[in-house]
């Protein structure tokens, strides 16, 4: 299969590496929404969010908050978006599982387009109640 992160990971293809350990890669987004814009990948090829172990994940995770804080406080980004896109449906390009840490600040010019809906009736109660049963 040829996955660009992974070529990324096997070092076949160029990339602006930030830290890499033993299952996590970091490294900066070539079309960032601001500069500096980064990716947190698994070494290991997972698809999205739901198929990462939970060891990686957690992994994953502290290299996420370790680089968001070199955003926020040494490169003095006003706030940070963390976000992860799952399937194709949800934006996602690169099949291959990484959180996005976007630098942001006041007036950049950037926003997610939101249509935001309203629940009707009892609608909010009906998909709380159908989330809650599958959680139990
Ligand atoms: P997503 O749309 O969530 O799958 O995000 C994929 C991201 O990977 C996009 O923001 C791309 O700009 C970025 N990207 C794709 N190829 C590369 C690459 N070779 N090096 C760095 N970033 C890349
Ligand atoms: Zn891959």
């Amino acid at each position: 299969m040829d996955c660009i992160f992974c070529n990324i990971v096997n070092h076949t293809e160029q990339a602006e590496v930030l830290f890499e350990s033993d299952k996590v890669l970091a490294f900066l987004d070539i079309n960032p929404v601001n500069f500096g814009h980064a990716l947190v990948i698994t070494k290991n090829h997972y698809p999205d969010f739901l198929t990462v172990p939970k060891d990686e994940l957690d992994q994953v995770v502290n290299t996420v908050q370790a680089i968001s804080d070199v955003i926020k406080h040494k490169l003095n980004s006003d706030g940070f978006n963390i976000v992860i896109n799952n399937g194709t449906a949800a934006g996602q390009t690169v099949p291959h599982f990484h959180f996005h840490i976007i630098p942001r600040f006041h007036n950049d010019d950037f926003r997610f387009k939101l249509n935001l809906k309203k629940y009707s009736d009892n609608l909010m109660k009906e998909y709380a109640d159908k989330i809650r049963a599958e959680l139990k």
